[in-house]
């Protein structure tokens, strides 16, 4: 017995290593098999035929690859290439094995992606320490990989939980529309545009018709399936797509038009109370029906967003009044 085994201490459990030796001599996998055989934490491969080494690669993969340069029908640096393109062993630290020992042979192996390069027979302890060497520098990227990509992966579904969540704080539970909230958001926004580029807003506040009856008659939840398809629509009928449908409380919702001059939004407002109608739900005046007041105004310092609901709900409180299922515009 020697002491040789304790001037290299293996390393932890989890730093293991699988030795590849890729080597057409079998006399030299043999000498490589002995020198390594009573090291319990390194297992021992070898493949003799060059054209199956990749495959072989695949299948044990290997912590460490020895890698001889002249082997029948191949050259070792052709198989060096070759692991770093492939994607199992791209990254599988390569020792050069070789009975050569020119500059320029060693320069070529390194160029080719080699890590390393012994001379064979390479001492014993030699051998040993650089296969530890190069295992614990492997694992320890592939660990730190795949900690990188555990992080992206988890900072992916953060963003996209973010996002849903803050879709979620715009949207109204019952009919998929913007919320109050999102509303009041969105028209603070719009009206500060309006403001600089000076063009119409305008906004269409909605009210269902005689909707406590309604409930009364066919119940809550009946009234909720009728909201929904009221909603609904609105939202086809809102128009553009910088156009905001919102629920504004109850059975009341509002649309902003952007960009829209009074005679559009009369217009829009108009073909949204005959879709309504058109949806022939029964009601005991008849059918559901919605009244809408519309106002438009081009933004500037005297006046607020909140004026301008005032005045759409001025507008709508007419048309009530009026005899309901009808269109009133603020100022006219
Ligand atoms: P008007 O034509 O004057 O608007 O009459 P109205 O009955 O629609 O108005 P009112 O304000 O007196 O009553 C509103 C009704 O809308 C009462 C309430 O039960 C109903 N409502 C409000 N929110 C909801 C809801 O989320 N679901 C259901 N099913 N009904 C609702
Ligand atoms: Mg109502
Ligand atoms: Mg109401």
């Amino acid at each position: 017995m020697t002491q040789e085994p304790e001037l290299v201490p293996p390393l932890p459990e989890n730093y293991s290593s699988m030795v590849l030796l890729v080597d057409d001599q079998i006399m030299v996998c043999e000498a490589v098999r002995r020198a390594l055989s009573n090291e319990p934490d390194i297992a021992f491969h070898f493949c003799t035929d060059p054209l199956k080494a990749m495959a072989v690669a695949d299948e044990v993969k290997p912590t460490v690859i020895l890698q001889d340069l002249v082997m029948p029908g191949m050259d070792g640096l052709q198989l060096v290439r070759a692991y770093r393109k492939n994607s199992s062993t791209h990254a599988v630290p390569v020792i050069v094995l070789s009975s050569k020992e020119d500059p320029s042979t060693k320069g070529e192996a390194f160029a080719a992606g080699a890590n390393d390069y012994l001379v064979k027979l390479p001492d014993r302890i030699e051998l040993i320490a650089r296969i530890r060497y190069h295992t614990r520098a492997f694992l320890d990227h592939v660990q730190r990989d795949a900690a990188y990509r555990a992080l992206r992966e988890s900072q992916r579904q953060l963003i996209s939980a973010n996002l849903e969540l803050e879709r979620l704080t715009r949207i109204d539970g019952l009919t998929g529309l913007g919320n109050r909230r999102y509303f009041d958001e969105y028209l603070a926004a719009e009206w500060k545009r309006a403001f600089r580029t000076k063009g119409p807003l305008s906004v269409l506040m909605i009210d269902a018709d005689n909707f406590k009856r309604y409930n009364d008659a066919y119940g809550h939840m009946a009234g909720d399936e009728v909201l929904k398809q009221i909603a609904h629509a609105i939202q086809t009928g809102a128009g553009r797509s910088n156009d905001l449908a919102a629920r504004y409380g109850g059975e009341e919702f509002v649309i902003v038009l952007v960009d829209a001059s009074m005679e559009h939004a009369n217009a829009i407002a108009s073909r949204l109370v005959q879709n309504v109608r058109d949806l022939n739900i029964p009601h005991d005046s008849g059918r559901v029906t919605v009244s809408v007041g519309v106002a438009t105004t081009v933004p500037n310092e005297n006046e607020s967003p909140n004026d301008l609901v005032k005045a759409a709900d001025l507008a709508l409180f007419r048309a009530k009044s009026e005899g309901r299922d009808r269109v009133v515009v603020d100022g006219v």
